[in-house]
């Protein structure tokens, strides 16, 4: 894969922006400017090839009753009068290269997404937006820490997203949330889950201006402050003291 392009105020292509991009933003504005003004990103960790097993075998299961446009059992047990969206670009929609997109042409940013699962409401024929989720702990899942905003941030920009699409989308969307049991007696080679569906009402007020602060600050040439508490900076910061210091 090749290197993303980086921010240059004077082109007129437009410069794609993912919901991770957007979420670094509003993680650290400086780790957004360094990425992607300079090129300099943060070392990543090896993928979750874990979760993302769950994650397709989900998309297997969902498929089976968007094919015959039947609610899954976890809707009926949870009262979601809704049955998995068919539409010609689901896969689209689904792929993390291209995902849904929105060309904004006031702040010349291509912002895109991919979502994981998209219902549609029996009655109001309104969009429900989903997302996969798949942990391994003791207590039962929520959305309660307070990193788990970024969680919620999720939801509410696909359901943007997908406005800016031109659908009707609800504002309360779902966590398909599957958490693998680690106290069964034997392994035999099989993970066990409970799912449990946890809501979440959106609201997407905050994306649009977020996106005019995010064209403010690539527009900058002075690089963002960095946050005080940041391990990572804090890290490079005292290498750099040592180094200097030798
Ligand atoms: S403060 Fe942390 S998050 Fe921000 S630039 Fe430094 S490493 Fe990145």
């Amino acid at each position: 894969m090749g290197r993303a392009k980086l921010y240059n105020s004077d082109s007129t292509d437009l410069f794609k922006i993912s919901r991770t991009g957007v979420q670094l933003f509003l993680n650290c504005p400086r780790c957004f400017y360094l990425k992607n003004k300079l090129g300099i990103s943060q070392i990543s960790g090896p993928p979750f090839s874990l979760n993302t097993a769950v994650n397709d075998l989900l998309v297997n299961e969902f498929d089976y009753y968007r094919k015959n446009k039947e609610s899954h059992p976890l809707m009926i047990k949870n009262n979601i009068d809704a049955i998995p969206f068919d539409h010609a670009m689901l896969d689209q929609w689904r792929h993390n290269f291209t995902g849904v997109q929105y060309e904004d042409h006031k702040h010349n940013f291509l912002l895109y997404g991919a979502i994981d699962d998209v219902w549609i409401h029996n009655q109001t024929h309104e969009l429900i937006i989903v997302d996969y989720k798949a942990t391994s702990k003791d207590s039962e899942v929520s959305l309660d820490a307070d990193w788990q905003i970024a969680y919620k941030n999720q939801i509410e920009f696909y359901q943007w997203l997908m406005r800016k699409n031109g659908f009707q989308v609800q504002n309360e969307g779902w966590f398909v949330y599957c958490n693998g049991r680690k106290n069964e007696d034997r392994f035999d080679a099989t993970l066990k889950f409970d799912i449990k569906l946890l809501s979440h009402v959106g609201n997407d007020s905050w994306i649009e201006p977020t996106i005019v602060k995010i064209k403010d600050c690539l527009d900058q040439d002075d690089i963002p402050d960095s946050h005080a508490d940041c391990q990572h900076c804090n890290y490079a910061k005292k290498n750099i003291e040592l180094f200097t210091n030798q």
